[in-house]
């Protein structure tokens, strides 16, 4: 595993990626590998439905490891790929999870009586009962915001909707027997379980202990433009982290890590400053809003860092375009900030769109880098002042053919804006020839 784990972003995907499989098909094939009788006894449909149920179920215990925010997988991939992983691979389990009785009702028309739940045994009504755990998990999750469901309120339901699922679900599989009969094979499927329910139990407890003996104290609340705040964060009797710049981190403040009450920010400033970590945010939503009247010595508790929309990556590249729109520019401001320390002597272009020009946070600070760096920043407004003469409108393909370099595949090419923004800019590249494996994305809204 060391010498895969040194290769390219690319072997540690599919080494990744092999991982999942494996360990979603590996279950079914050791149960089928020594049936309690032959596949002809009780015919191939009857199998076949077993076998989605049991690949269902492996796909959800893994789904607990997608989102443990485990280190080596999530620098493979970066958070964004994951949960979008996370939500295409849960609805494919669940599609499996309910043709798995589907079939059952087709094939054996006298099964459909254990959906009468009085007087359905036991195995069956834990099967019943997981699956609309399972089905009122998607439709909270997909629907969240039409439910008007709140993030946190949300986050934990999701947790506890899982935990059923999964644990009716092999409650279902254990009551069956069939299949889990012999011993050993009760072992698998229960080393299975335990697996989940340690990283339950690594997330809820393990993590958040971790995070309570390296405690963070707010040094400063800075206003910036734009309604937004510079968090500036002190470690505790630690050495606090250092981090690539571009990365970010989960940040919980004024109370313990265990109420799981924590929010994503990329840090703002330089990569290789841990003794003071910045966070420019902007006053969005609950959390955000009440930024700004946190008091200085406050406690804070930081995740992270984590994420690979970081300059770091491209070590060889002959440049950098950088594409921010309003509070998309925090993570280039550490980036260009780090950059500029290391006296990195490569040329840096940074389109840079805001509303209005007094929206436009850390302009004089990025005025001064260009000092330090090879920088050349062009400021988009939407909606310009008179007498502005620079760019105005929208960041499209006209704009971009303007500035990017001649030989698209010499730069490599970062993007953090709204989802439009990010949208019609990720086309414009697109037309423009820019390679695919060029561009480099950060969504600010995980969910
Ligand atoms: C990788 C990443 C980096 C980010 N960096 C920055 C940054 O540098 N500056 C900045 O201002 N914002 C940043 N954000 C966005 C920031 O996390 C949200 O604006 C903030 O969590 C909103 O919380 P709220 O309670 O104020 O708003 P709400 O109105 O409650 O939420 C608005 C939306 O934000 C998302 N959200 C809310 N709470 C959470 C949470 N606990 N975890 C994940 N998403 C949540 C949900 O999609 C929600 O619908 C970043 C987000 C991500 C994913």
């Amino acid at each position: 595993m060391k010498t895969i784990l040194t290769h390219s972003p690319i072997a540690i995907a599919i080494f990744w990626i092999s991982v999942y499989l494996g360990l979603t098909l590996v279950p079914l094939l050791v149960l089928l590998l020594y049936p309690p009788m032959s596949i002809e006894a009780r015919g191939f449909w009857v199998e076949f439905s077993v076998a989605l149920g049991f690949v269902g179920l492996a796909m959800m215990a893994l789904q607990f490891a997608l989102t443990a925010r485990i280190n080596r997988v999530e620098a493979s991939y970066g958070i964004d790929i994951i949960l979008q992983f996370h939500r295409y691979i849960s609805i494919v389990a669940v599609l499996f999870i309910l043709v798995h009785p589907a079939i059952l009702f087709i094939n054996q028309p006298e099964t459909v009586a254990l959906l009468n739940f009085p007087e359905a045994p036991w195995r069956a009504r834990f099967a019943v009962m997981g699956t609309l755990a399972l089905v009122a998990l998607i439709i909270t999750s997909i629907w969240r915001t039409r439910l008007k469901i709140p993030y946190e309120a949300w986050r934990t339901l999701h947790g506890l909707l899982a935990v059923l699922a999964l644990g009716l679900g092999l409650a279902h599989a254990i009551g069956v027997g069939y299949y889990l009969s012999l011993f050993w094979k009760t072992v698998l499927w229960g080393a299975i379980a335990l697996a989940a329910l340690w990283l339950l139990v690594y997330v809820r407890l393990v993590k958040p202990w971790m995070m309570l003996k390296k405690p963070y104290l707010v040094e400063a609340v800075e206003s910036q433009r734009g309604d937004s705040w510079t968090l500036a964060l002190r470690p505790h009797g630690h050495n606090g982290f250092t981090f690539q710049p571009g990365q970010f981190a989960w940040i919980t403040l004024d109370v313990s890590p265990f109420h799981m009450r924590e929010h994503p920010f990329s840090m703002s400033s330089s990569g290789s400053q841990s003794d003071r970590i910045e966070f420019t945010i902007k006053a969005l939503g609950d959390f955000t809003r009440e930024i700004k009247h946190v008091p200085p010595g406050t406690r804070a508790y930081l995740d992270g860092p984590y994420g690979v929309f970081t300059s770091d990556r491209y070590p060889d590249t002959a440049g950098f375009v950088f594409i921010a729109g309003g509070i998309g520019i925090t993570p280039f401001m550490s980036i260009l900030t780090t950059h500029a320390e290391r006296g990195d002597d490569r040329p840096h272009l940074l389109i840079y769109a805001g509303d209005r020009w007094n929206d436009l946070i850390f302009r004089e600070e990025l005025e001064a880098l260009r000092d330090k760096l090879d920088l050349q920043i062009v400021f988009v407004l939407r909606h310009p002042h008179e007498g502005w003469t620079g760019e105005s409108g929208y960041v499209d393909k006209a704009l971009l053919e303007r500035y990017i370099p001649h030989y698209r595949g010499s730069r490599q090419y970062f993007i953090c804006a709204s989802p439009r923004m990010m949208d019609a800019v990720e086309a414009g590249l697109h037309h423009l020839q820019v390679p695919p494996t060029h561009i480099h994305m950060e969504h600010f809204n995980l969910v």
